[in-house]
């Protein structure tokens, strides 16, 4: 067995609430698998948009933020296998759910009212050693380098599971509006709803590495809600009428406002990305109702999915653009990403 330390670094939140903010620590114990949990030590994890709400205190949360977290099994805990030990394994989002009720039984462990969740309910990805429940980290492939497996363990997952509820309604051809699309999520889903679904995708998001970035990967049409007409630029690319689906990835409200006039009658909203907890979507019951709008919501997705995904990503038919950075720059990092200037994924590399 490797030494294992009893201390160790990690990324911070003082202060939780507005002016709360990340810093590293190097003297935050190491702990104990308990029962059926693992001790990974990580080698990496990606930055999450919605890191940012452990440190603005956008609800509970832990100090210790992150839910992408990549890295080896170090030690078991009890009713654990032995076999576990030197695996290289993903830790997500869902870090347990109850495996029990109707919604884990049909596969949607995502949706489970019991779901425990990494950086939420137990300490995050951002630190050298985590706990993890054995049964529900995800082995990651052969051949997938750690720090392009840890932005598909949330972001490819979660946009995943947001693109698969643009079925049934839609068949290939069809437009999809992306809000949010040159982010960590964002980026992924122009692949899949582009490459992998055949849908024409409309990223929409701002500034000129998002818009580059879009186009490249398969985006029909990059519309910057900045500086363009947004919701006249979607009109005339759908004949008037509006996309058959906008998914919105930002955790912005005003991308929220937005949707209704980007999507046409009878089309789908899809709501991902996290606004403040006491925004509601601005929407009246009279407008669903006369022009027939689905709304859905989505949070990352099966273990199906996560299959695809890195099966996908493992045949380069899905490709995260990732910048690697050290632990320590995770302060500055979460900085830009409450600003929106984030293109594709961060990763740091642990100590
Ligand atoms: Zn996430
Ligand atoms: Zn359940």
């Amino acid at each position: 067995m490797p030494d294992i330390p009893t201390v160790q670094t990690v990324a911070w939140v003082e202060n939780p609430g507005k002016d709360g903010y990340l810093i590293i620590r190097h003297d935050v114990a190491v702990a104990k698998p308990g029962d059926g949990e693992v001790l990974v030590k990580l080698e990496c994890s990606g930055i999450c948009h919605s890191d940012c709400r452990n440190v603005s205190g956008m609800g509970i949360y832990t100090a210790i933020p992150g839910h992408e977290g990549v890295g080896n099994v170090i030690r078991v805990g009890r009713s654990v296998p032995d076999s576990l030990l030197g695996q290289r394994v993903g830790i997500k989002w869902v870090w347990s759910s109850c495996m029990n009720c109707a919604v884990c039984k049909s596969g949607n462990i995502n949706n489970c009212p019991s779901q425990m969740n990494t950086g939420r309910s137990v300490l995050g990805t951002l630190q050298q050693y985590v706990i993890a429940k054995a049964e529900f980290v995800t082995h990651i492939p052969d051949g997938l380098p750690s720090e392009i497996a840890a932005p598909l363990l949330c972001a490819g997952l979660a946009i995943a599971g947001a693109v698969s509820k643009c079925e049934p309604e839609l068949q290939s051809g069809d437009w999809v509006a992306i809000v949010g699309a040159g982010g960590g999520l964002g980026h992924l889903g122009v692949q899949i709803a582009a490459n992998s679904k055949g849908y024409k995708v409309i990223a929409i998001d701002s500034g000129s590495d998002k818009r580059q970035l879009c186009l490249d990967i398969g985006a029909s049409a990059f519309m910057d809600y900045a500086t363009e007409d947004v919701e006249n630029k979607v009109k005339k690319l759908t004949d008037g009428e509006g996309a058959h689906a906008v998914i919105i990835v930002a955790g912005s409200e005003k991308a929220y406002e937005k949707a209704p006039d980007l999507v046409r009658n009878t089309g789908v909203i899809i709501c991902v990305g996290l606004p403040r907890g006491d925004f509601h979507l601005p929407i009246s019951p009279i407008q669903i109702a006369s022009r027939g709008l689905i709304i859905k919501g989505s949070s990352v997705g099966t273990d199906a999915q996560m299959g695809e995904v890195l099966s996908m990503a493992l045949a380069k038919q899905l490709t995260p653009k990732v910048e690697v950075h050290e632990l320590a720059d995770a302060p500055e990092i979460i900085k830009k990403l409450q600003n929106y200037e984030v293109t594709g994924r961060m990763v740091v590399k642990m100590p």
